[in-house]
Parts: C-alpha cells; structure tokens; sequence
C-alpha cells in the first residue's frame, strides 16, 4: 500500500470510445511498472449454496502481476481456460457496484479487495437483455480463495495443496510458523488465523447492516477480505431475514445467517487443509475460535455505535440486553438501519432524540428502551460519546438505488452521478450538504430493484 495518501482522481478518462474512471489508487499505480508479469487465470473449485460445485476457477480474471505488494486483477477480461459456458465478460452494471462497494467498505474500514478503476466499452454483452461489456480492475494482498485449498484437497493433489498452504503461511501469515497457539501445526496456527479474520470481517458486515448475498467458499477470501461483490446489500428497513439475492430461493445466505455460513465455509476450510493439519481435534479447535471472535467484535462494534466506548463502566450483560431489545424493535418498526444509526448519533451531540422517535411506529417501546439507554449512559461524558458514534455510523452507504442510478447515468454515458458516489462514499462519515439526499430514505421504486447472481 502506498504509505502517504495517493492524489485522488476522479476524472475520467476516454480511449476510443473507451470510459474509465479510476479510484484514489489510480495515479499512483498508473505509473508503476507491474512486476513478475504473467497474466494468469488460477484453478479453484467450491461449495455453492451448500453443495460441491467442483471446479470453478477465474473464469472471467486475470491475474496481471504485482504492483507496491497488491496483486492486480481485470474482471470481465475475456475468456480464460476456467470459462466453462461463459463468456468471461462482465456487465457496466455489476462492474460498477463492484467498483464502488469495495471502495466504500474500504472507506467504512471493513477489510475488502479494492478496486482501481471500471473501464467501460461499447462492445454487446448478452445477459437476461442486451448489455455492455465492463472491466473492474481490482487490488488485494492476495485473491487466494477457500476454494484454492478445497480443489487440490478434493483432488487427493496434496503437494499442490502444501505448496499453496506454505505460500500462504510464508507470504501473509509468517506467525504461523513461530507461533506455537495450537501446538506447532502452522497449518492448524492459519486455518485459526483465518477463521479469526473470517469472524472480524462477518462482525463487522453485520453491524453496518451489510449483506454479501453469495457467501460460496469460493468467494470467501484466505485474507478475511469481503470479496467478489455481486448482489450485494446495505439493509434499508431492518430486517434479519433479509435476502438481497433474488436467486437465493431458501434464503441461505440471508442477512441473519451471514455468521453462521461463514462457520460453515470456515469447516470446509478446515476439511481441506485437514491432509496438512494431520489433527482433527486441532482444527476443532481452531474452528472452535470463531464464535468468541465474532461475539466479542460485534458487541465491540455495537458498542461503539451506542456511543459507549470500551471502557464505559456498564456491565457487559446490560449492554447486551440494550442492543437485543434495540435490535427487536428496529425490526419490529421496520426503522431504517442507517438513518436510525445517524439521528441517534446526533441525538447524542445535540440532546434532541425527537427525529429518532419519529422513525418508531410503537412510540411507547421506542420510549422505553431510550429511559434504560438515557440512564445506562447517564454518567458518559455525551459530547465525546457522540463523537465516537459520528465517526462509526456512516451517514452514506451505497443503498442499491444510489447504485442504479450511477449505473443509469452510466448507460446513458454521463459518469458525474458515479464520480460524485464515489467521492461521498470515500467519506461515509462526512457531511456532503449537496448530497443530503443520498442519505435519505430510499424512494419507492428502491424495493423494484431486483439483483441476481447474473453479472
Ligand atoms: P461468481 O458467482 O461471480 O462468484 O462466479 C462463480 C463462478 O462462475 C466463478 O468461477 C466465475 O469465474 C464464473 N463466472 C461467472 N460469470 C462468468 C462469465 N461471464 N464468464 C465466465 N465465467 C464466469
Ligand atoms: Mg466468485
């Protein structure tokens, strides 16, 4: 990673009838050479929504080389030899939310692959209906997938298997060998480190109401990285059960099951990397971490969110009680996750909680759980709690109709609507008066908006 802030640049750029628009990364790494350059499509294979899919692979990226430690990545470049029956392209529309989500998580500070720039072009893509062909250029320490272990494993390919395992152990988890937390099994030592950093990405997606929509282990990343963005969510109303993928029929990947498919992805993980552990009990007990992990980021973040910072002299069963009751009467009020978290934060500075009020139907509840809040938080110093909370609940995020309308704009060639998004969600947590209005309720037609796997 660059280590002074790279300029920011938000022009765009026309090559024969070619569009680009490229992210803070974009000047700094237009002028490095890419080294070690080989462009290559990598072999995985994968569980999708719970069955073993077999072989799957980058079947529309390639890998271009490296560039200041990040891996450089074209999706939607053409064919490769993992195309299988597609046509290795990807669309404008999902190339854009692709190009704006990773880089407004990166903004929220949820680890995420970054993307560099989103190259449009004329050329036909046929989908459910004619559209245009996109490539996102993405960035990451590494693209390394759970799918990457579970096809050598699957394979019974164990030197490939160990190889890749090593590479991983050397190239980003280097304390795996030293460490000796689970006896002095490197392999046990990465897959507890993966699932540690599995659970703090999972925490952190829940509790900016985030929904990935296709959690199959072959877009769970090896660095704990929110990967492979396709029908993606931020919550509007609160809903556990929400299911922003309308392909996911059971609703497997709904938004309350986020944590525990990642569990499930992590013991596919663990199954694969099970030739090179040679102990089961050890990967228990690696898996075995995941639910503390995760238990103690969420509360962390959900804290946080209260205003009430990790030293607060609140006892942690009341806090917990405050964020489940909070948490059943947003749902049961259908409140906008969002906008419920920025008027409280708000309340907080100003003293005045009447706008956060008026988002409950049943005032009466709201009343209720705002007394045990108001005492729980009676002897908190408010200016520097409200600080705290303005700077962890975003007052933009990337609603799936902000989304369509950079990508109508897009279609139509006019790229300020995606150039003025990214710009405000590069800072969730600022004011942008001009764009008040991104950070508003969603507008009716918002619940038409219908998004599938097809990308
Ligand atoms: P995804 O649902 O985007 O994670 O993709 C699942 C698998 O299908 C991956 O192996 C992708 O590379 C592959 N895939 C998705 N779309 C295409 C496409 N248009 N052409 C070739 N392969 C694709
Ligand atoms: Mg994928």
């Amino acid at each position: 990673m660059p280590t002074s802030a790279p300029p920011v640049h938000t022009g765009l750029t026309w090559h024969n009838g070619f569009h680009a628009l490229g992210s803070d990364y974009f000047t700094p790494l237009s002028n490095q050479p890419i080294s070690g350059t080989q462009p290559l499509a990598s072999v995985y294979s994968g569980h999708q929504f719970g069955q073993w899919a077999g072989q799957l692979g980058d079947g529309r990226a390639i890998l271009l080389g490296e560039a200041n430690g990040l891996e450089v990545q074209l999706k939607g470049s053409g064919l490769t030899p993992y195309s299988r029956m597609g046509d290795g392209r990807a669309v404008l529309r999902s190339s854009i939310r692709e190009f704006l989500c990773s880089e407004a998580m990166h903004a929220l500070g949820i680890p995420t692959t970054r993307a560099l720039c989103v190259t449009g072009s004329d050329d036909p893509v046929w989908r459910e209906e004619p559209e245009t062909a996109a490539v996102v250029t993405r960035l990451a320490p590494s693209f390394i997938r759970f799918g990457h272990f579970e096809h050598f494993s699957a394979r019974g390919q164990l030197t490939q298997l160990k190889t890749l395992a090593d590479y991983c152990v050397e190239r980003y988890y280097p304390d795996c060998r030293s460490a000796q937390t689970l006896a002095a099994n490197a392999y046990a030592n990465l897959l507890q480190a993966v699932v540690e950093r599995t659970a703090l990405m999972v925490a952190h997606w829940q509790a900016v109401g985030f929904c990935h929509g296709v959690m199959n282990t072959d877009n769970m990343s090896i660095l704990g990285l929110t990967i492979d963005y396709g029908p993606f969510q931020f919550l509007d109303a609160y809903d556990p059960g929400h299911i922003c993928n309308h392909s996911d029929r059971g609703g497997r990947y709904a938004f309350d099951q986020q944590p525990a498919v990642a569990h499930w992805n992590l013991y596919g993980l663990a199954q694969a990397l099970l030739p090179l552990i040679e102990d089961e009990q050890l990967a228990l007990r690696a898996l075995g971490r995941f639910e503390s992990v995760y238990e103690r980021q969420l509360h962390r973040l959900m804290c946080a969110k209260l205003g009430l910072p990790d030293h607060a002299d609140v006892p942690r069963p009341e806090r917990q009680t405050l964020i489940q009751d909070l948490l059943a009467l947003l749902a049961q009020n259908q409140v906008d996750y969002s906008i419920f978290w920025r008027r409280l934060s708000h309340g907080r500075a100003s003293g005045d909680f009447e706008p956060v009020r008026d988002l409950f139907l049943d005032r009466p509840a709201f009343d209720t759980w705002m007394l045990y809040f108001s005492e729980l938080f009676a002897h908190t110093d408010q200016a520097l709690a409200a600080d705290l909370m303005l700077k962890i609940n975003p007052k933009y995020v990337l609603r799936n109709h902000l989304g369509e309308q950079a990508i109508q704009a897009a279609k139509a060639k006019d790229f300020q609507v995606l150039a003025d998004l990214l710009r405000v969600l590069q800072h969730p947590f600022e004011e942008h008066p001009a764009f008040d209005a991104w950070a508003s309720f969603p507008p009716e037609w918002a619940k038409r908006i219908s998004i599938s796997c097809s990308s």
